[in-house]
């Protein structure tokens, strides 16, 4: 899968940047509706971007870029991963450790009621409740106003704020409102962290599923190489460009550096069967340095003596792994979007090179959109069948 890049001699349709969803989805279908010969390269040692899963040296399968939750009220990408991968069932459920306790977030019901010694009966008791502690926002703007506007500030700074600061280096009210927006609340006593129609793993990891969609004899993929090795030349090695990398990066960092919030993950594989009641535990207690504790048998129902579980410490340095929505963040990309927009024979598509907050789901949509779009253009630059006119 590595051979050097100067062995390809051969001229390409495309040369995709990053074996992400992004780019692999894009490899797939132009090498299978386009018969399009693709380039694939990531710099990465493997494909599949943060969603690469892979068993350990204790053959328990795990994340590597921390864990990874599909869900999706799409049928069209449900549909389409479905070509690549059999599904097993899984609803997420995550516990926070607040006050000492494991409570359901997002908050509810049981939340209310195991936090504060209750007994809300109803979804209108618990509305009544939420309503009698939240502190309305006229114009919600920020994280900060979402949490305060439906639940007060106690809870608030209970289960947010100090999360938040932690993941992000900011403080709620320093980010845009779609963050903690991820986030409902809720008057019921559903525990589910998604109520997405669709909502399971691929039964045999993303790895393979990404395995099967690259599958392709047009499909070239080359891991561990840099696209800043290729950019030279690569209008002579291939006619189009897709880049799912940082779009700030391929600019050359031209109007400053688009912040990007990093992670360290510290994987452990702990000899005991079962370490947490659910796969994801957050701790926004702020003197604990972690956000989140995950672990992997919840996702993938495999059967073993020992666990493997990963620590999230956020940081400031690293990868690229979240763009941070803030309105100045925002300002700058739209200058690099500009750019983007009149670089000729370049597309931009993923998280990284459209700098939005997205899942998994809505990649595979967004890359299907763009295949979409080349695709129209495709039909409308070929050339017509003449017709010839009958003697
Ligand atoms: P990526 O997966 O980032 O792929 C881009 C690829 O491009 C990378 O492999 C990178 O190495 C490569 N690349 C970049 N620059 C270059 C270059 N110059 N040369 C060569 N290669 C390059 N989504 C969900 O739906 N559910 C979840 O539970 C979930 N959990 C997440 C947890 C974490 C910790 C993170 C960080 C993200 C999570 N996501 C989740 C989001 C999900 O990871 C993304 O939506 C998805 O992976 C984006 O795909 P992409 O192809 O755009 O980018
Ligand atoms: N969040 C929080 N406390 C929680 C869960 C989430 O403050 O217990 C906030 C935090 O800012 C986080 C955001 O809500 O970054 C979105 O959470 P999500 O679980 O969707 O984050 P992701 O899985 O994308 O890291």
């Amino acid at each position: 899968m590595s051979a050097p890049p100067e062995a390809a001699n051969s001229r390409y349709d495309y040369l995709i940047v990053g074996a992400g969803f992004a780019g692999s989805v894009l490899a797939e279908r132009l090498a299978s509706q386009h018969g399009a010969r693709v380039l694939l390269i990531d710099r990465r040692p493997h494909v599949g971007g943060n969603a690469y899963d892979e068993p350990n040296e204790a053959g328990i399968l795990y994340h590597k870029y921390g864990p990874h939750i599909f869900h999706t009220n799409s049928e069209q990408v449900r549909d389409y991963l479905s070509q690549f991968t059999e599904w097993r069932p899984y609803e997420h459920r995550v516990r926070a450790m607040v006050r000492d306790k494991l409570v359901p977030i997002p908050i509810n019901r049981t939340t209310l009621n195991e936090l504060f010694g209750l007994d809300l009966k109803t979804d209108e008791e618990a509305a009544d409740y939420l309503a009698s502690r939240a502190e309305p926002v006229d114009d919600i703007k920020t994280s900060e106003d979402v949490v305060i506007n439906a639940v007060g500030r106690e809870l608030y700074e209970l289960f947010f704020q100090g999360y938040t600061r932690k993941q992000w280096g900011l403080d709620p009210s320093e980010l845009d409102k779609q963050v903690t927006s991820r986030i409902p609340t809720r008057t019921n006593t559903d525990d589910r962290y998604f109520t997405d129609s669709f909502q399971a793993m691929p039964l045999h990891g993303y790895t393979k599923m990404f395995e099967k969609m690259l599958d392709h004899p047009l499909i070239e993929v080359r891991t561990g190489v840099d696209f800043a090795e290729l950019k030279p030349r690569a209008h002579e090695l291939a006619d189009h460009i897709i880049y799912s990398g940082p779009i700030d990066e391929y600019f050359d960092f031209r109007f400053g550096r688009l912040p990007y919030r990093s992670l360290k993950f510290d994987h452990q594989t702990l000899d005991e069967e079962r370490h947490q009641p659910v796969a994801v535990v957050n701790y926004p207690d702020p003197q604990v340095p972690y956000t989140r504790v995950s672990e992997y048998k919840h996702l993938t129902g495999q059967d073993a003596p020992v666990t493997t579980i990963t620590y999230e410490y956020p940081s400031a340095e690293g990868d690229p792994y979240y763009p941070i929505p803030r309105p100045e963040n925002q300002a700058l990309y739209k200058r690099y979007e500009a750019l983007a927009d009149s670089t000729e024979g370049v597309a931009f598509v993923g998280r990284l090179a459209t700098y939005r907050y997205y899942n998994m789901d809505q990649i595979v949509g967004q890359a299907l959109a763009a295949f979409r779009r080349i695709d129209e253009k495709r039909k409308r630059h070929r050339p017509q069948p003449i017709a010839v006119a009958a003697e």
